[in-house]
Parts: C-alpha cells; structure tokens; sequence
C-alpha cells in the first residue's frame, strides 16, 4: 500500500477535474488527481468548446447577450426548477473562463450558434493546425489544462481509479485509489472534489435511473470508463441524490457519425412520422437535436422516421442542404450516392472520430430503408402503410402553401415523390448523464437533509441539474461551460474551505 498526501485530492481529470485541479493549484494548495483512464479530458475530448457571456469574443462579433439575459433565458427554460444561485453564479463566472483558458494557450475560434434559433455562447476550441470548427478540438484544451496543472505542480496519475471516498466522524480524510499495477493508494487530504462525468457507459444504471434500455431504445454516446464512479462513491458517504437526467438528443443509429452525408440529409426539416405513420413534430425545429429527441420519445417504440423522396433528394442536390451544422459542415449532396452505395453494400466504414465510439448495437443496426414504392417503404420499417401513404398525401398537398397542422416554415415544405423513396429511424440518443449527486451553489456535497458533507466538494455532469429536464441547447455549450465553471468553483471554494475559521484539522 503508497500513502500520499494533498490538501486536495481531485477524482478524475476530465473537464471538469482539470479545472478543479488547476483552480486549487492556482491558490497554492497542493493538489492530486487520479484519473482512471490513460488519458486525461474524458467527454470533452469528444467536443468542440464550452459556453460563455460576456467574453471578449462576443464583445468583438458584437453579440447583444448580456448575462442578465441569459440568465433569463436559462431559467424561463426551466421554469425556476433548478438552483438558480448555482446558474446565476455559473454565468457570471464563464466570461472570464475563457480567459483563463486562454492564459493556458487555450485559443478560440469564436462565439457561435448551435443552430440558428440558439444564442451565439458557443466557444469553438481552435484545433492543432485549423482555422475551421473542427470536431474534437476540445481535446486540445483538455491537453494545456493537463501541462498547466503539471506546470502548478498537480501530480497527476493516470490509470488510477478512485475506489472509495474515505470519512471519519462524517467528515473526508481522503480517498483509496489503485494503482495501474494494482497497488492500492491512500492519499490523506482535507477536501477531495469528485468530477468522474455521470454514468453514459453504464447501461445498468441507465436503465435503474432513466428508464431506457441502451441498444433498444437509447443510442447515447458512451465514453469508455463513465460508468457512475463518483455518484456510487458519494451516496456511499451520505451524499443526497438528485433526479438523474439523459442530455438527450437524437440518433439513427449506424448511420449518424458513420456516413456524414446520409446523415445530414436525414437531419433536414422534412416529415417525419412514427410508426403509425402519423406526424408527431414540427419538422422546422429538427436540428435542436434535444426538442427532436424529446418529440421522439414520446412515440410508440420511442422511435420516429424522416420520410424522404428522389424529388426531395434532387432539390438538395440542386439548392444545397437547408441545414448545415458546424460539427459536420455538409452542404451539398455529392457523396450521398457512394454514401447510400457503401451503406446498402453493407460496409460500415468511416473517417469520423467519433465512429469509434460506435458499439455493436449501432454498428450492426438497420436505420436506413430504400423502397419503389411507399407500400413498400412501409412494410420495410415496420410503419402503418395506409397512414403512412395518407400522411404523405396531405404532407405534399400542403407543399407550396400551408402546414395546416404544425405550421411547419412553407420554405421546407417540399413535397415527397419517388421513383424511389427513403426512411431513416430515429432514436433517443446523448451525450451522458447529468446529475446525481446533490450540492449546493458552492459545489459542496450535500446530504438528503441539506447538510455540506464537510470537505466533500462535485464539479461536472455528476452534480448537474441547471437544465431541468431538457438540455438547453438554445445557450450552446452548455455542459462543457458548466463542467469547467463549476470545477473552476469547486477548486476555488475548497481552498477558501481549507483556509476559513469553518475548517478543523
Ligand atoms: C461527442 C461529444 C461531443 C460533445 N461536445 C460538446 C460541446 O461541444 N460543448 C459542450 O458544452 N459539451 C459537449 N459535450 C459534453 C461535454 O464534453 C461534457 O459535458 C463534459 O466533458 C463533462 O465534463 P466532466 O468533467 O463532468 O466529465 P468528463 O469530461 O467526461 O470526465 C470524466 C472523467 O472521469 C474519469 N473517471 C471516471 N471514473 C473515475 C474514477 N473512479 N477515478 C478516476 N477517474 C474517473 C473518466 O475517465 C473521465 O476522464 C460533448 C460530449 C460528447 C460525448
């Protein structure tokens, strides 16, 4: 057995761990931080940058949102269900993260939408060698937190897991970790900050505390080794428990992240039905991927289809797509053919760097059905076939005037026509989970009663309710924003914990 020993033991060197560790270091405390894979940035090396108001960059792009309003908008959006102290302190703070990640050498492309209805919060982490958005570019700032908390002198062990949370007299002395050679670690602190990001690669508690069988009914992303950690460990020593929430969104499973371009053109704003063959949603709003999750839950087999004919294929080939993401930035339609050819031959082949994230549920799903004749469409992907042929006659009568139902933008109204026809499956998907264990503004444990759990401090997706129940991707970069802000408080309030009069050996 090693014995260490730390003012802070940080758990976990993901976004938000990192900016706890850093934070701690900055006010001189020595820090550890265990992170249990190879590598440190978890999730956030999956994405593109985090959220901020008032940074420099908006300022320069001339972006009228003041903190003030986004406050507003958070909390309109939850109805006042979440902690509004946390929310407001979260915002005021995340303007000057940005500069706090840039004294690391951090830079940013930008403020940016998510799609055209979300606010400009979005800041784009430039990537090695790019002045474009590019997907992954949050691993580069995962990468200079990781020199910078080195540089404070933060020792970091990678491979290492922490097991358990150690207390005496309800209060924490540190944590038991295990070495990559399995030797077990005692590391003695006053305060430990748990940020190990939620449980999106446990399928078991997936099921336990949100209800979705993963691979069924629920294609989240599932980053290796987050599977729960922190909250198991917490509600061992007395930590209260929240409601737990998915970040929802939306998938075709095998094909979002394989095949870019047949993936777009599925995500633009034509009819969608369920497996009655019904409209459910107002197609218009499909790329915020959160409301178009939501809409798709609620149906039969919690699934929902985009109905697509050649007329609409040949319209985009002609205009370019109506709707073009940053991630993916696909305009046009000039791989759709050897796309669709691959994908029918079978090959799942793909340059995307999140492809590899795909497990063999996705990988072997069938989410893409080519038909001569709607009939035919119908019996392949299980709908309705009369509502489905009726639905689509009234979709095409309305073409060129009015949605008379969901008074879908006419501009995407285009009417379905074949010679061939084409229907993608969607499902509920995610980047995670958010929330679970309970804090206060502070970032303080909690028990059930309210109680701080002295010394015991969470940061990141594991503590966060701010969304209610919806992920709120009208203000972008939501969650990353959050897990660095509130590992930036957890790092800063632990040390004030250390240092204030409340503090006893
Ligand atoms: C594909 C994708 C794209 C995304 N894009 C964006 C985006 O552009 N903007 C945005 O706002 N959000 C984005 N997100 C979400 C964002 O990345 C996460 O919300 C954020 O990384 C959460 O930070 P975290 O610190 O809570 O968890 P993570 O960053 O996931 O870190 C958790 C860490 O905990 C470690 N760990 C787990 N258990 C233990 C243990 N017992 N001991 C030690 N270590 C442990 C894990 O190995 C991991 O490194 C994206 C997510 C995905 C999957």
């Amino acid at each position: 057995m090693k014995k260490m020993e730390a003012d802070v033991v940080v758990i976990a060197g993901g976004a938000s761990g990192l900016a706890a560790a850093v934070a701690a270091a900055e006010k001189d405390a020595s820090v550890i931080l265990f992170e249990k894979s190879s590598t440190t940035g978890g999730a956030a090396n999956m994405g593109m940058g985090p959220l901020a108001v008032g940074s420099h960059y908006q300022k320069d792009q001339m972006v009228d949102l003041t903190v003030d309003q986004a406050f507003r908008v958070l909390m309109d959006y939850t109805h006042w269900r979440v902690d509004a102290r946390l929310v407001r302190k979260y915002l005021d703070l995340s303007g000057s993260t940005i500069e706090w990640l840039e004294g690391m050498g951090i830079e940013f492309l930008g403020a940016f939408k998510y799609f055209a209805q979300s606010h400009q919060t979005w800041h784009i982490v430039k990537a090695f060698g790019s002045n474009k958005p590019a997907e992954r570019a949050g691993s580069v700032m995962a990468k200079a937190m990781t020199d910078r908390a080195e540089e404070l002198g933060v020792e970091l062990y990678l491979q290492t897991p922490v097991k358990k949370i150690l207390t005496e007299n309800g209060k924490v002395t540190g944590v038991m970790a295990q070495g990559p050679d399995g030797e077990e670690i005692i590391a003695e602190c006053s305060c430990v900050i748990i940020a190990t990001g939620g449980f999106g690669d446990n399928p078991k508690m997936i099921k336990e505390y949100i209800g979705y069988d993963w691979g069924k009914d629920l294609f989240s992303f599932r980053i290796p080794g987050v599977v729960g950690d922190g909250l198991n460990m917490a509600w061992e020593v007395g930590a209260g428990k929240t409601e737990v929430t998915m970040e929802m969104t939306f998938e075709t499973p095998g094909i979002t992240n394989v095949y870019k371009t047949l993936s777009e053109t599925v995500r633009q704003p034509n009819l969608m039905v369920n497996l009655e063959g019904k409209r459910f949603y107002n197609e218009e709003f499909i790329n915020n991927t959160v409301f178009t999750g939501n809409a798709i839950c609620r149906q039969t087999q919690r699934c929902g289809f985009t109905i697509l004919g050649d007329s609409v294929i040949d319209h985009y080939r002609k205009n370019g797509l109506d709707y073009v993401t940053m991630h993916h930035n696909i305009k046009n339609l000039d791989k759709w053919d050897s796309e669709l050819n691959t994908y029918l031959s079978g090959d799942r082949v793909s340059d995307d760097p999140l492809a590899g994230l795909q497990q063999e549920e996705q990988k072997n799903a069938h989410s893409l059905y080519v038909a001569d004749s709607l009939e035919d469409l119908a019996a392949q992907a299980g709908i309705d076939a009369k509502n489905l042929i009726d639905t689509v006659e009234e979709y095409n009568a309305m073409c060129g005037k009015q949605d008379t139902f969901f008074n879908k933008n006419p501009k995407y109204l285009l009417p379905i026509k074949g010679p061939k026809y084409y229907a993608a499956k969607h499902f509920p998907a995610g980047y995670g989970s958010l929330g679970g264990i309970k804090i206060n503004d502070n970032m303080q444990v909690l028990t059930d009663s309210g109680k701080a759990i002295p010394g015991l401090y969470a940061c990141g997706t594991d503590v966060c309710t701010i969304f209610g129940d919806s992920y709120c991707f009208i203000l972008p970069g939501n969650t990353m924003g959050f897990a660095l802000n509130s590992g930036r408080m957890a790092g800063m309030n632990s040390i004030d914990y250390i240092d204030s009069d409340d503090f006893v050996e």
